[in-house]
Order: structure tokens, then sequence, then C-alpha cells
């Protein structure tokens, strides 16, 4: 897939309580990049990914994936869309208490009325080295082993594009960077895009193309 975007920007509140949380943002984005984007907090990094992901609409401002305006698109045929193109990773991993590992992962292949591929479950979790995990409850898991199943979960409905949104705040240095290592290596085997959102400077290192974000403001940073 092919993203351009164009412009895009998102104000909260009015008067006094204004803010421009995205100023203008354009950027292509195309079939396999890997794309960092690093900023201090609350400079709208969280805002940009949601609006990338139509998990948001924008103030202003156009979002094409293959020539098609998505924010043309009702909230039911969004969710659609978002649902077989794109996977999301958050922070805080999201998964829901009361399922298994397998069933989380699962979960949006339910949601479209789906059959899971067993196959490529399979894949997935051989992949991210939770095949031994799959029948536990989150709480019965380590955050970096919650993550990766929250990653197979982002992957299940082989979704194009996958957008993280700090996918290693919640973890110690070392379990973020085995599993910034695995996403890194998944998206390289499923030729996957790969838009991550960052704090760590090494992680923002790992990709082909690396953007900052200061005051809603989004730059390509270039050259050495
Ligand atoms: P980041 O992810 O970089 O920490 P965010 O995108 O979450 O930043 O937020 C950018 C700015 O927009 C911040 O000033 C934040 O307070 C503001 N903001 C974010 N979401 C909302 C909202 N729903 N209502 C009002 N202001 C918001
Ligand atoms: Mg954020």
């Amino acid at each position: 897939m092919n993203i351009e975007v164009k412009e895009l920007s998102k104000i909260y509140g009015e008067g006094e309580n204004r803010v421009v949380a995205l100023n203008r943002a354009s950027l292509r984005i195309g079939q396999g990049d890997f794309i960092s984007i690093m900023g201090p907090s609350g400079s709208g990094k969280s805002t940009l990914l949601h609006l990338l992901s139509g998990l948001d609409r924008p103030t202003s401002g156009q979002l094409t994936y293959d020539g098609r305006n998505i924010y043309t698109l009702s909230d039911k045929e969004l969710s659609a869309f978002r649902r077989r193109s794109i996977g999301f990773i958050f922070q805080q991993f999201n998964l829901l208490p009361v399922l298994t590992a397998r069933e989380n992962i699962l979960m949006p292949l339910l949601l479209d009325g789906k059959q899971p591929d067993v196959g490529y479950l399979e894949q997935l979790s051989a992949l991210l080295g939770i095949q031994e995990r799959l029948a536990h409850l989150p709480h019965e898991l380590s955050g970096g082993q919650q993550q990766r199943v929250a990653i197979a979960r982002a992957l299940v409905a082989k979704p194009d594009v996958i957008f993280a949104d700090e996918p290693t705040g919640n973890l110690d240095s070392k379990s973020g960077g085995e599993v910034m290592e695995l996403l890194k290596d998944v998206r390289e085997r499923l030729e996957k895009t790969l838009v991550v959102i960052t704090h760590d400077a090494r992680i923002a290192a790992m990709a082909d193309r690396k953007f900052t974000i200061v005051d809603g403001v989004l730059s390509e940073v270039t050259g050495r």
C-alpha cells in the first residue's frame, strides 16, 4: 500500500484551551517502509499515529491509502478497513485479561467473522517465540511476552501496515530490545510496512527513515 499524508492537522479545544496537537503533517509511506518517529511527551506522536491508522479523524488534511481517501468512509467502513489493512500495537499491550493469549490473538478475525488460519497462527507464534504460552492468560505472562502476543494479534489478519505507539515503553530495556528485534525481524520476513513511535534513540535508528515531531510539527531527519 502507498500511503499519502497531506497537511494533516488536529486541533483540540477552543479559545484558551485550544491545542494544535498536529500542525500540517505531510509524508509518503511506501510499501515495506520502516519509519520511526521520535519526539518529546505531548508533541503529537499519538495524535499522528491515530490519524494515520484511522482511529481518529483530523481537523483538516487528507490521507489516502492507494489513492483512496479513507476519511470519506463512514465509521463502519473505516472500522472494517482498519481491521483488514492495519495492525496496531499499543504501549499498554491492551490484551483482554479474561481471554487466553490464543483467544486474544484471534480476536480481530472473530470480529470480522473470519476463520482463523491455523498454519499462520503457528507461524506467527513460532516467529515470536510464544508457542508455549498460547493457553495462558495475560497476567500469567511477562511484559515482553504480553507485547509479543499483542504483536501476533496485530499481524493475524495479515494487514499491510503495522503502527506501533511506543511498543517498548512499558518494558525494561532488555525485553524492550528483544521485542523490537522481533518486530523488526517479523516485518522483514512478512514484508510489512512498519511505523514506530519511540522515545528510544536506539530503536529510532533501526528504521530506514527517521522523523521527529516537536510541538506538532513533523520533519524527516535527512543526511548524517
Ligand atoms: P504524545 O503522544 O507525543 O505524547 P499526544 O499526541 O498524545 O502527544 O498529544 C499532543 C497534544 O495534544 C498534547 O498537548 C495533548 O495534551 C493534546 N491532546 C491529546 N489528545 C487530546 C484530547 N483528546 N483532548 C484535548 N487535548 C488532547
Ligand atoms: Mg503518546
